[in-house]
């Protein structure tokens, strides 16, 4: 609206005069109509007829009344016209001299009008009067907050987790559509209710009411609560409550915004996997247990720092213990054999100095004096801690060890009945060859004494007998001679040797049957020993016929170590030495000279020809063999041979012994 240019205070003095004249109007009116022109808000008085009678300037400039307008009718000017109660309210004000009031709209703006009586001296209402305030920028600043208000409420109701205000009594005052959803109430119907009347009780339950208190005092922030098996459309259902406090500038009063989030499907997975883990676990468990009763295999956990030892049921089995009695070093040692406590005790150092790994085998005597065998290999770890900590795995060997030793008496067994079976056919042989040429002897020197006894006596016959007794005297020589090639056996597969190689392969290949026998084998290689030509497995049947025969020897040993010591030296003139040193029975001197020869054993089962070949290997090397007794317990047996290339060049097969 565009203000007309009218002359300042010219509107009351030239309009008020249009019935009068100007020389009628005295100071006092001519000062409130200044007065009147001073003030902002646009006033503008209407006569009975609604014709305009006056207005001030603010009408003026802010309705865009000019001078044309005195005297219209009011509802003749477009302003007037955005209010068409306007007439009608001005008719029951003049009526009823009450003042009233009415929006106007112009354009973009609007007005609150106010409408009162204008009376003349006389006290005769005339007209009306009526004041226009702008409440533009009013209606504007309602409207954004309506709008804002809307907006809250759809996205108060778009938020699919339950919500819902309490005020400071923990009452509900509104809530989200989800909210009345799930607990199946109405707005109406949840309005002030106690919160805790929801849910069939669950909430009370869930000690809510405390944190809601405190929060809505103001002393502390709510940590959220789970809360289980509460009623809901959907059934019992697990919610989590959070709560933030609603409290604003300028407002004193408290209120909370309360959530609910459904965890029942999270609590259910979470419920499924606890016990599918537990029942891996129970599986696994079973399935250790199992493997470790069909491996006779325990196992232990042992704190070296504080000595905690943790056994595992097959453990407390092995030891013929109770499950769950406490394990002490101090009770594993009464189980361990006497002989076998120095072991225990090295294992237990070993861990005790903190070494990666340690193993070895010991026994258990058992209270039914039986034994066990067990082999324990431990492997170190750390705690939570970061301290040491064995694991360790412990089998019991008793069984295996059994069958061993059963497979090895019945592979003795069997190796008995072989050779006394070859010795029988041996001495078949032997009886056989011999026999002829012994009769033929008994049978000519019984004829040759008959000859000589005739008198007289038939010289010629008894001469012809005694040759023939002695052919056949040379022809069991022979069988003699035919047996100990036999035995020589003359062929030889020569090579260079290294003799610390070929004792090697011998020692792992008797290294069981050692360990069986319990024998503790060390042996010391001299490094600078000189390549030898000679047979590999003739060497080697002599070797393994010393620790035999060595072990043997041992074999009544118990209040002693089994010691047997093999070592390979350099001797003068460039040969080599090998000897086998044992703490047995030992050798009497007197039958020093014996032992090499052929069938002199003193074994039960013996055959005494073991020595005796022996020594014709050794001698078919250009070697030697012999016996001696230590200065302790026990005999060393040693052999020596020539070494160097060339040795080859010398060997040759053995002269025949008549
Ligand atoms: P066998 O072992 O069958 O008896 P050997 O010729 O190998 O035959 O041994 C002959 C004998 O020599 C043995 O029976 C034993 O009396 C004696 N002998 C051999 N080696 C040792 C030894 N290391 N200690 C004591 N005696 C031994």
């Amino acid at each position: 609206m565009t203000a007309p240019r009218v002359t300042p205070g010219g509107r009351w003095t030239g309009y008020h005069g249009v019935n009068g004249d100007h020389a009628d109007v005295n100071t006092a009116a001519t000062d409130l109509i200044n007065i009147l022109d001073a003030v902002e808000v646009p006033i503008v008085v209407l006569r009975r007829d609604f014709s305009v009678a006056c207005f001030n300037r603010a009408a003026a400039d802010v309705l865009g009344l000019s001078p044309s307008d005195i005297g219209r009718a009011s509802r003749d000017i477009s302003v007037f016209a955005g209010c068409p109660r306007l007439e009608q309210q001005c008719d029951e004000v003049v009526a009823g001299g009450a003042a009233s009031r009415v929006d106007l709209r112009d354009g973009d703006n609007w007005f609150v009008v106010r409408i009162s009586p204008s009376t003349s001296s006389g006290r005769q209402v005339t007209g009306s009067v009526l004041t226009f305030t702008d409440v533009t920028a009013f209606r504007a600043s309602m409207s954004s907050a309506i709008y804002e208000r809307e907006c809250t409420k759809t996205i108060f109701n778009t938020v699919r987790d339950p919500l819902v205000v309490l005020g400071a009594d923990q009452r509900i005052e509104s809530g989200n559509r989800a909210f009345y959803t799930m607990f199946e109430v109405s707005r109406d119907e949840a309005q002030a209710a106690p919160l805790y009347e929801l849910g069939n009780g669950a909430f009370e339950a869930a000690a809510l009411r405390e944190q809601l208190e405190e929060m809505l005092a103001g002393s502390r922030a709510f940590r959220p609560v789970e809360v289980d098996d509460v009623a809901t459309a959907k059934g019992r259902r697990a919610l989590t409550l959070d709560a933030h406090p609603l409290s604003f500038p300028g407002h004193s009063e408290r209120r909370v915004l309360v959530t609910f989030h459904d965890i029942t499907a999270r609590k259910q997975a979470e419920a499924a996997k606890d016990l599918r883990s537990e029942e891996e676990l129970r599986r696994s468990e079973a399935f250790l247990a199992r493997g470790q009763r069909l491996s006779l295999t325990g196992s232990f956990s042992w704190k070296v720092a504080s000595d905690e030892i943790a056994w595992s049921d097959q453990l407390y089995r092995i030891y013929g213990l109770e499950i769950g009695v406490p394990v002490t070093l101090e009770l594993v040692r009464t189980r361990v054999h006497p002989e076998d406590v120095a072991l225990l005790e090295e294992m237990v150092q070993k861990g005790r100095e903190g070494r990666d790994n340690f193993e070895g085998q010991y026994r258990l005597v058992m209270p039914d004096h039986s034994i066990k065998y067990l082999h324990v290999v431990a492997h170190a770890t750390r705690d939570q801690d970061g301290r040491l900590e064995y694991i360790a795995a412990v089998q019991d060997l008793t069984e295996r060890r059994t069958s061993e030793e059963a497979l090895a008496k019945a592979r003795s067994e069997l190796a008995k009945v072989a050779r006394v079976t070859s010795l029988g056919v041996l001495t078949a042989s032997i009886a056989h060859e011999v026999n002829q040429p012994l009769s033929g002897i008994i049978t000519n020197a019984g004829t040759c004494l008959r000859m000589l006894d005739t008198n007289p006596p038939n010289l010629q016959g008894a001469c012809e007998t005694a040759r023939r007794t002695i052919r056949d005297g040379n022809r069991a020589s022979d069988v003699i001679t035919r047996l100990r090639a036999l035995f020589s056996n003359e062929e030889l597969t020569l090579e260079f040797l290294d003799l610390n190689e070929v004792t090697r392969e011998v020692i792992a290949l008797s290294l069981s049957d050692l360990q069986r026998s319990r024998v503790a084998l060390q042996s010391q290689f001299a490094e600078d020993l000189p390549t030898i030509a000679g047979d590999r497995i003739q060497l080697q049947q002599v070797i393994l016929n010393l620790l035999r025969n060595a072990s043997d020897a041992m074999a009544d040993v118990h209040d002693r170590p089994r010691r047997l010591a093999i070592r390979t030296e350099l001797e003068a003139g460039d040969r080599v030495r090998l000897s086998v040193r044992d703490a047995g029975v030992g050798v009497n001197p007197r039958s020093m000279t014996k032992l090499l020869d052929a069938f002199y054993t003193t074994k039960a089962d013996g055959m005494g020809i073991g020595l005796s070949v022996s020594r014709s290997i050794i001698e078919r090397h250009h070697g030697r063999l012999w016996a001696e007794p230590n200065d302790g317990p026990g005999a060393t047996f040693s052999f020596s041979i020539p070494g160097g290339p060339e040795g080859d060049t010398a060997i040759a097969p053995v002269a025949r012994q008549p």
